[in-house]
C-alpha cells in the first residue's frame, strides 16, 4: 500500500474505534496501541507518519531492536508479552512507557528489586486471566484485587495503572463478552486505576463497549 492508501485504511479502523466509544459515551476516550510484533521498523515509520505514536511488542529483543532503529522518532513503547525474569534488565534499559503484562506476584517482586537497584519506577498493568484459560498468563480473577493491593504495598517502584486482559479464546461472543465484563468489574474496584487495556483486532469493538479504554491492535493496524 502507498502512504495514502494506508492512511485511508487506518481511517476506517479509527472510525470503528470512534463509533464503538461513542456508543459508551462522548467522554469515553480510547487509546490505540499499534501492536507491531509482526511488522518491520519501516511499517512502524509509515504508521508514525500518519499519526500513530504508541506501539506494542511482546518480545524484549524485538522491542529493543526496533526502539534502537527508530530512536529518532518520539514513539511510546508498550511491552505486552510475558516477561521472563532474566530479561527484566533488558526491558528496563529501554525504559518503556507501559509494561502491560505484570502477570505474577513473583515477577512483581523481582521487578521491584531490579527497579530499586536502578533507582527507577515503571508504569505497569496487572494482567488478568479473566477466562481462566490454562494457556494464558495472568492473575486469576478471584485473586486479582488482593494481589493488586499486595503489589502496591510491597513494590513501591511499580506504579500500577490498571489492568490488561486478552479476551476469551472462543467463537461464542457471549463467552468473550463475559471475559471482558469480568476484567472491567475488577478494574472498577481497584484504587487509582485509570487504564483498562482489552480488545484486539478481532474483538475490540465489544471490548470498548464493555469499558475498555485501551485497545491493542496488531493485524488490523498493519493490514496483515
Ligand atoms: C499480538 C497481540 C495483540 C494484537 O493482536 P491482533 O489480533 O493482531 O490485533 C494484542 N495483545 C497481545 C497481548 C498480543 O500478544
Amino acid at each position: 500500500m502507498t502512504n495514502i492508501e494506508h492512511k485511508l485504511y487506518i481511517d476506517t479502523v479509527i472510525r470503528r474505534v470512534e463509533t464503538a466509544r461513542l456508543r459508551v459515551s462522548g467522554h469515553h476516550i480510547v487509546k490505540i496501541v499499534a501492536v507491531s510484533k509482526y511488522s518491520t521498523s519501516d511499517d512502524i515509520s509509515t504508521l508514525y507518519s500518519i499519526g500513530q505514536r504508541a506501539f506494542g511488542e511482546n518480545k524484549v529483543q524485538d522491542l529493543k531492536a526496533k526502539a534502537v532503529e527508530l530512536d529518532e522518532l518520539p514513539l511510546e513503547w508498550h511491552f505486552i508479552g510475558n516477561l521472563q525474569k532474566n530479561k527484566i534488565n533488558n526491558l528496563l534499559d529501554i525504559d518503556p512507557t507501559l509494561f502491560q503484562a505484570l502477570d505474577s506476584l513473583d515477577l512483581a517482586l523481582e521487578l521491584q528489586k531490579k527497579l530499586e537497584a536502578k533507582d527507577m519506577t515503571l508504569d505497569c498493568l496487572m494482567q488478568i486471566n479473566s477466562a481462566k484459560e490454562e494457556s494464558k498468563f495472568g492473575f486469576m480473577p478471584q485473586n486479582a484485587k488482593e494481589s493488586y493491593m499486595t503489589i502496591i504495598e510491597k513494590c513501591p517502584n511499580i506504579n500500577l495503572k490498571g489492568v490488561m486482559s486478552i479476551g476469551a479464546h472462543s467463537d461464542d461472543t457471549k463467552v468473550i463478552k463475559d471475559s471482558f465484563n469480568t476484567t472491567y468489574s475488577i478494574y472498577k474496584e481497584l484504587p487509582n486505576a485509570t487504564i483498562c487495556s482489552m480488545g484486539m483486532s478481532g474483538d475490540f469493538e465489544m471490548a470498548i463497549e464493555c469499558g475498555s479504554n485501551m485497545v491493542r491492535l496488531g493485524s488490523i493496524m498493519f493490514n496483515k
